[in-house]
């Protein structure tokens, strides 16, 4: 280990050190009082960091949660009397509910119906809260009691940042394990698009609905502690301004980064601060001029240092040990069970009559084919012929007009790709997904997901660690298995096209698949890639493995393929053999343009 490493695994006793160092040394009540609020707030902006950092999905309205989790406690407690602690649980019920509701009806729509809908909602939450009289409207509720541990109180100045601190780090370690978990790769695949998680079986609405209560649920609390904290509640702190702020502090700190939602939360309370007093002066009214500077700031960090502050922290540190490790000792875990596989020659895919219309277009027009166990069928034509179009109507991404699609004997016309993912059929892209700052183990590791059933808190109490060593042994096989054995750890995203394509096939490899879909795989290798690549079909083909390629790299698909179909305008023009094939004057004619 070197000074670097030390660095890394010492961040965290050495912050706990200082926040211990803080509250005995003589440090001004304003610094308690500051550290306190950046606590309560990081908590908050670590949901957003999950939520829109590594899942991708914006959300205006983390603001309105805080205020739910501040005015259950304020109106339990104070006016009530019941038990701070209990309406802490009331008030986690009240949020989870709330954010299932508005997630189930958003997230199913794609697009920008998140950051609208969360708008809106923190909106009239703002407005529900300044307009109800049993919550005080604008004055709010006043005269919370203090928190307390049995007889002894928490008070509002050390201890309570030692226990705001302490929560805060549990929930950045439990969000970091996550991450680093089945779960936390399905969540980090919701960024590339859905197609590419769907694929490889992950259930992505469960996923973004599930992301968006734990945001929720984050800010929750951190809306509780605040009101015990202020002894005091009104809306100005929940509305809509806030939520945008909240955001900006997990964008300036680094949204990806669990340890950014610290960051970003200190440097942004601090400047506020500064500024506040800072620029009245220089500009000679008063007012909220900060918020000018915060547009402006935002602006360049978005533009210059687009993973925000921490960014340049981690990069400077070592990679943080991770479960993929070979020191986690996966090498020794059992292998994952694995399906029944077709005999030799068993028809695995039959294609009948399928057909896709796009309006008035016709893009698959009534195509046939046949694919046996231990086959390597191609699918080939020049562009627009319909390639892609008739591997998506079989994945399941595209639903056909008519026809059907049989795999081992079963209809799966018109099944979602998750269904079709779950009975054995594995694909790749034509333009590569992979998730670029996860290792190459872990990127291959996603393609086992269905293999696997362990949760988040499964995850986050680190229950799972059998069966993560049982997936990332499968990773590890497959990789090998593709010649990318030695390349286990690095970032997928440094990786040329060539070892980008293998890892996509590795991946598909890990579902266990009885038949493997390729979209012009060779497509923007260079020679010697496309050497290796089809010496890896050639050897799947050995195995046994059922390969369907789409390409129109004609060499490469006249070297591997026993079978193929070409297409031209969405038609079949002709099946057989490649040197059929290649005598065929039908096919020079589409290929070569020359009149037959
Ligand atoms: P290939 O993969 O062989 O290059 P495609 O299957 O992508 O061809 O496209 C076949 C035809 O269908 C093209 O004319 C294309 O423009 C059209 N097409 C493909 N997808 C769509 C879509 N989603 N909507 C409308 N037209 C489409
Ligand atoms: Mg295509």
């Amino acid at each position: 280990m070197n000074f670097a490493h030390h660095l890394r695994s010492l961040g965290l006793p050495a912050l706990i050190l200082a926040l211990v160092g803080v509250c005995i040394l003589p440090v001004p009540e304003f610094w308690i009082t500051q550290l306190n609020y950046i606590g309560i707030a990081s908590l908050a902006v670590l949901g957003l960091v999950l939520l829109t950092g590594v899942g991708g999905l914006t959300s205006f309205g983390q603001a309105a949660f805080v205020g739910i989790g501040a005015y259950t406690t304020a109106y339990l407690s104070a006016t009530m009397e019941w038990s701070p602690w209990l309406s802490l649980l009331v008030g986690l019920g009240i949020t989870a509910i709330s954010a299932l509701v508005l997630g189930w009806i958003t997230l199913r729509m794609s697009g920008h119906y998140l950051p609208l809908a969360t708008i809106a909602w923190g909106l009239s939450l703002y407005y529900t809260m300044g307009n109800l009289d049993a919550l005080g409207k604008y004055d709010g509720i006043l005269n919370l009691p203090g928190l307390s541990i049995g007889a002894w109180q928490i008070g509002q100045q050390r201890v309570y940042l030692l226990f705001t601190w302490a929560l805060l780090l549990l929930a950045c370690l439990g969000v970091q394990r996550l991450l680093d978990s089945r779960g936390g790769r399905a969540i980090r695949a919701l960024r590339t698009g859905s197609s590419m998680a769907e694929a490889m079986g992950v259930n992505t609405l469960r996923y973004k609905i599930a992301i968006f209560v734990m945001a929720a649920l984050l800010g929750c609390v951190s809306g509780w502690l605040y009101a015990h904290f202020q002894r005091a509640v009104n809306p100005a702190p929940f509305g809509l301004r806030i939520g945008i702020e909240y955001l900006f502090m997990a964008v300036m700190g680094g949204a990806g980064f669990v340890w950014g939602a610290i960051a970003g939360t200190a440097i942004t309370t601090l400047l506020a601060d500064q500024l506040q007093v800072l620029l009245p002066k220089l500009i000679g009214h008063s007012g909220n001029y900060e918020v000018i500077v915060f547009g402006v700031v935002l602006v360049l960090v978005l533009k210059y240092a687009p993973d925000g502050v921490w960014a340049f922290v981690d990069r400077r540190l070592p990679a943080p040990p991770r479960r993929d490790d070979t020191s986690g000792g996966w090498a020794q875990a059992t292998a994952l069970s694995a399906r029944a596989k077709p005999a030799p020659q068993e028809v695995v895919l039959q294609v009948q009559d399928i057909r896709k219309e796009f309006g008035g277009l016709v893009a698959v027009n009534n195509i046939n084919f046949t694919v046996k166990a231990g086959q390597i069928f191609g699918l080939i034509g020049p562009n627009g012929a319909g390639k892609s179009t008739t591997f998506n109507l079989i994945t399941g991404v595209l639903a056909p007009t008519s026809g059907q699609v049989t795999y081992r004997g079963e209809n799966i016309t018109g099944l979602a790709a998750r269904g079709v993912a779950q009975r054995g059929i594995s694909r790749t892209f034509q333009h590569v997904k992979l998730i670029a700052d996860m290792t190459v183990l872990e990127n291959v590791a996603l393609g086992a997901h269905l293999r696997g059933d362990k949760g988040a808190l499964s995850a986050m109490l680190r229950l799972d660690k059998a069966e993560e060593q049982r997936l990332f042994k499968e990773a590890a096989t497959q990789l090998t298995r593709v010649g990318m054995g030695e390349q286990l750890h690095e970032l997928a995203g440094n990786l040329p096209m060539g070892s980008q394509r293998l890892l996509e096939i590795a991946r598909a490899l890990c579902n266990d698949p009885a038949l493997l879909l390729l979209d012009e795989p060779a497509a923007g290798l260079r020679f010697k890639e496309k050497q290796a690549l089809i010496e890896v079909l050639r050897q799947l083909r050995s195995q046994g493995m059922s390969i369907l390629l789409v390409e129109h790299d004609m060499d490469l698909v006249m070297e591997v393929c026993d079978r193929m179909v070409v297409m031209e305008f969405g038609t079949r023009l002709i099946e057989g053999t490649p040197s059929e094939i290649q005598a065929s004057p039908a096919v020079r004619a589409a290929y070569l343009g020359t009149e037959h």
